[in-house]
Order: structure tokens, then C-alpha cells, then sequence
């Protein structure tokens, strides 16, 4: 490398590392040079000390690991966060007695917010909950406040005495349809709200004014680059929610790449016409500079747990007599849907997990691909059981398999899964290897927090490459056959996700040119027990050349 006085200074030069880029043409290297924004260069020390003067801050890396920021490529990061701000979590496997003393505790505490929240309840709480006295026992411990307590499933609460009164739920009050207010001998509320008898204490609980979404998206900022990301998609965005990024954007505190999956299908929870029609007229328009919203959602099918996963095959747990799972849409609706924002360039995220939705998908694009040519790149989101003999289809129909690695592995959430749908089908469930051998597109996401309360990249990564719960409370493996190397799974959490994001000549590597999105690790995941890469520390955080967490 030659220098001239035209030659752009390195301001930051970290070296003596063990620099991981994700550059398949200069994978390894020792020293790395940012300015300003960007990566100048990486290479040997001794070539990048041409970048260098005297006002260059030269960092000893003392052999530490340094990789791309993670990119996370499905969350629902506004609402999550939200509730891991202001909601008190329960472990579903609480008794009675354990959910009231964290309640109590939440309730004595001081917060901004008066309504005490909670969850999520499981089955050794409801039984108690479904017993006389339970009401009394979560009043006395409530402080006066409005108390409201979800189910595990998210479609029951248990509400206090106060929160009925705010929701209007009296002895007198009619059960709404496809719904129950449980009452006792004398007719009175118990607290217990199924379905839609939920709703109102739902809504009676008031929402976050924009100020305070602006404030859970600040700190959402600071848990993310703290984790590690440097980008995140959310995979079901709302009006509102664009519009709260944009406005840490312009404050300058939106310090992740930004994708966003718009909820633009009447298939959406919470789809609103007109608003939808705004978001779709507006989306580039409500984009700052670090945002990406050129992405439509659908749902097809629902979730395993719930048996509304749509499978070819009845669940191992249903009745004889339940019917097959209805998906949202059918083929032909489907592909329609798909071909209307393939046709304006808008990739489309479809939300389907059972074996029979993937398939649908994937002969929806194939109508697709017919009537509008080649398109854009379309995604599949979690594909959790697709068939050994659609996997080829995913490649050639340019379709991307977005997959949840905090499910492939034992957990609460697998297990569940692995119980609903019976052990023979669990046991062919994340093809992860077989689709990419097949040469198909994978980025991965959490799907935080519908999985799990905490968004852990290194523990999910640790699952990736060993199939086993790096945190040891689950024994056993899924599917080790199918575990990647890390050299697999590194790029489904940088490269890939930023190329699918369309941000493949910004970010996602260390490469010149690239936005300087990096973390320090204080260990090298290639040379460690791969079980101990679930224990990773981020010791710094930069984004675009800049310290968003840690220090060196
Ligand atoms: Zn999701």
C-alpha cells in the first residue's frame, strides 16, 4: 500500500487482534483502520501503518476476538422491550405462592406506571388462581394498584379487584362471545378473564404516550449494542413504530441498521386499512438514513404450541376430531398478496411454520415468479418443519429461510414444541444444514421475545454450533447432525442479514468502504469449547466508527 498526502488517516487503528471480517476473499487479519464512519482498510499492521499519523488512537487488542456487529434478523423489538421494561416477570413454572410474592414486590416498588403487570403464568399458578380466595390473596398483596397477570398461552389473564373495576367487569356483566368472565358459586368475577373476556382490562391499561416509546427505544438501543447488534428487522411494523425510530434517528440515537417488515396484510394483528395505506404510500419517506422498510408481512399459520401450525399431518396431541388448521389465506390469495408488492419491489416476510404452510408459500412465489419474472428476494419466517423435498425449491425460487436458532436446541419453548407435535416429527424439525448444503439463503433471528424473555445472541449462537442449551439446565441434543460449523453460522448473523436487509454494501463485514459496525469479544469463539461460546462478553460496541457500549 502506497501513501500519499491525499490518503485518508486512519482516527482509530485497533490492532494485535484476532479480526474475524466475514470477508470470504480476507477472513483473518491483524489490524483494522476506521475513519470517521468507515473501515479504511484491514490488513497486517505493517501495511496499515501508512494510514496512520500522530493523532491516530491506536488500540492493543491483545489478542482479543473482533467480528461484525450481530444483525438479528427477526424481532419485535418496541414491544419487547416494552414489556421487559415495565413488566414484571414470572417464570411459567411459579406456584401461586411464588407469582403473588414477585407481584407484591413489584407493587410495593415505585414505578412511573401505575398498573402492576406480570407474566407469564403456567399451570401450577392457574390451578391455584381457579380456587375461592385467590382473588383476595392477589388484593391483598396488590397496594391498590390495578394488577393484571398473562397466561402463558397470551390468551387469559388474571386481573385484581381494581383492574376489573377499571375494565368495567362486574357480576352483572354478559360473557363476550368466544370469550369467559369465570365467576363463582355466588356469580361474582373470580379475577380469571379467557380470550376475548381478557380484552378490556387489555385495553383499560393505558398505552405509552410518544414521549415513552421514544424512551423504550433509546434503551432498547443500549440493550441491542450492548448484546452485541448492530442490527436488528423488525418483523411486524406498525405506523408508530416507524415513526418512533425516525425520531431517534433524528435525535441520533438510532445506533443499529434498521429493517422493518411492514404490517400492511390484513393478515397482521391489529391491521388497520388506513394506516396501512400511509405506511405503504410513506415508507421511504418515514426512513432515516440507518432505516430500511422495503418489507410487507403476511401470517399464514399460527404456532405449534397452540396446535395452529398448519402440518400435513394431525398433531400428535389433537383430538380425533379436530379439523385441519385453517391457514389466512390459500394459494392463490396468497401468491396475489405476494405478486402486489413483488410488483413494487417490496420483499415479503410470510410467517409460516407448519410443513403445509411452507409448501404453500413456496408454490405462491412459484405463481409468482411466473406472472411477474425473477422480483425480489422474498423470505419464508421460520420454515420451522419444512419437508426434506421443498428445501431445493427455497434456492431456486429466490426465497430466503429466516430461522430462530433459540429453538433448536432443549429448552421450555422447544420442548413444548417437541411435546405438541410428537417426537418423530420434532426430531426432523430445523434442517438448518440440509438447507444450507442446498445453497438456499438462511439469516437467523430470536423472534424476541415470543420464544424467550431474554434476547441472548451467544447463547443462541452456542446452539447453533452444538445443539445443546448452552446455559446446561436441558440436557440432551436436538439434532447434532444437523449443528453448524461456526463457520457456517457466523454469517447467517452479519452478512446475510444485511444483504437481505439491502444493506450488503453498508454493513455486515469488515470490509473498506463498509460502515466500521464491529464489537470486541472477550474471547475467541474458534478456539474455545464451543459450549463456552454461550458466555460471551461484549467488551465494545462500535457503530459507524463510534463507542455505542463498553470500552477498550
Ligand atoms: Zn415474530
Amino acid at each position: 500500500m502506497s501513501t500519499t498526502h491525499n490518503q485518508p488517516r486512519a482516527e482509530l487503528l485497533l490492532h494485535r487482534g484476532v479480526i474475524r471480517t466475514m470477508d470470504p476473499a480476507n477472513p483473518l487479519v491483524e489490524a483494522i483502520a476506521i475513519g470517521g464512519s468507515r473501515i479504511l482498510a484491514v490488513g497486517s499492521m505493517a501495511t496499515l501503518e501508512a494510514l496512520c499519523g500522530p493523532a491516530t488512537r491506536r488500540v492493543d487488542l491483545g489478542g482479543r476476538m473482533v467480528m461484525p456487529g450481530l444483525i438479528d434478523f427477526h424481532m419485535h423489538l418496541l414491544t419487547s422491550m416494552t414489556i421487559r421494561l415495565y413488566s414484571t416477570p414470572l417464570d411459567p413454572a411459579d406456584d401461586f405462592a411464588a407469582v403473588l410474592a414477585k407481584v407484591g414486590a413489584a407493587a410495593q416498588a415505585p414505578s412511573g406506571r401505575e398498573w402492576v403487570t406480570a407474566g407469564p403464568y403456567g399451570p401450577a399458578a392457574l390451578a391455584a388462581m381457579e380456587q375461592p380466595g385467590a382473588l383476595a390473596a392477589l388484593d391483598a398483596v396488590s397496594h391498590g394498584r390495578p394488577v393484571s397477570l398473562t397466561h402463558v398461552s397470551g390468551h387469559g389473564r388474571f386481573a385484581n379487584s381494581v383492574a376489573l373495576a377499571r375494565a368495567g367487569i362486574t357480576a352483572s356483566t354478559p360473557d363476550p362471545q368466544d370469550g369467559e368472565i369465570v365467576r363463582d358459586a355466588a356469580g361474582q368475577p373470580t379475577g380469571l378473564l379467557h380470550e376475548t373476556a381478557s380484552w378490556p382490562v387489555r385495553d383499560a391499561i393505558p398505552a405509552l404516550n410518544a414521549a415513552e416509546m421514544l424512551d423504550v427505544a433509546r434503551q432498547a438501543m443500549r440493550y441491542l449494542n450492548g448484546l452485541g447488534l448492530t442490527g436488528f428487522c423488525d418483523a411486524s411494523a406498525t405506523l408508530d413504530m416507524l415513526r418512533t425510530f425516525r425520531a431517534l434517528e433524528d435525535e441520533g440515537g438510532l445506533t443499529c441498521w434498521a429493517g422493518f417488515n411492514l404490517a400492511l396484510s390484513p393478515t397482521s394483528m391489529g391491521y388497520d386499512a388506513a394506516e396501512a395505506a400511509e405506511l405503504r404510500r410513506n415508507r421511504k419517506a418515514l426512513c432515516g438514513p440507518h432505516m430500511v422498510a422495503d418489507f410487507a408481512k403476511i401470517f399464514l399459520d399460527g404456532v405449534p404450541s397452540l396446535r395452529t401450525a398448519a402440518m400435513l399431518e394431525p398433531y400428535a396431541t389433537a383430538p380425533a376430531s379436530e379439523p385441519p388448521i385453517a391457514m389466512t389465506l390459500d394459494v392463490q390469495q396468497l401468491a396475489e398478496a405476494i405478486a402486489d408488492f413483488d410488483a413494487e419491489g417490496m420483499g415479503v416476510k410470510v410467517h409460516a411454520i407448519g410443513d403445509r404452510a411452507v409448501l404453500t408459500v413456496l408454490d405462491a412465489v412459484e405463481r409468482v415468479r411466473a406472472r411477474n419474472g425473477a422480483g425480489v428476494q422474498h423470505q419464508i419466517a421460520h420454515g420451522q418443519f419444512i419437508r426434506e423435498q421443498d428445501i431445493p425449491r427455497l434456492r431456486k425460487l429466490n426465497v430466503l429461510a429466516d430461522m430462530n436458532p433459540p429453538l433448536w436446541f432443549p429448552n421450555s419453548a422447544s420442548l413444548t414444541h417437541e411435546r405438541v407435535v410428537g417426537k418423530a416429527r420434532y426430531a426432523r424439525a430445523w434442517p438448518i444444514r440440509d438447507i444450507l448444503a442446498s445453497g438456499a439463503d438462511i439469516a437467523v433471528g430470536s423472534d424476541w421475545m415470543t420464544i424467550s424473555p431474554d434476547l441472548d445472541p451467544w447463547l443462541s449462537l452456542c446452539g447453533m454450533v452444538t445443539r445443546r442449551d448452552g446455559t446446561g439446565r436441558f440436557p440432551g441434543a436436538h439434532r447434532p447432525e444437523q449443528a453448524l460449523s461456526l463457520e457456517q453460522a457466523l454469517p447467517l448473523y452479519t452478512r446475510n442479514p444485511a444483504r437481505a436487509m439491502r444493506l450488503g454494501d453498508r454493513t455486515g463485514q469488515l470490509s473498506p468502504g463498509l460502515s466500521a459496525d464491529l464489537i470486541v469479544l472477550d474471547r475467541d469463539l474458534m478456539s474455545i469449547d464451543p459450549m463456552a461460546i454461550a458466555g460471551t462478553q461484549v467488551m465494545a460496541t462500535l457503530f459507524e466508527g463510534r463507542l455505542v457500549h463498553g470500552g477498550f
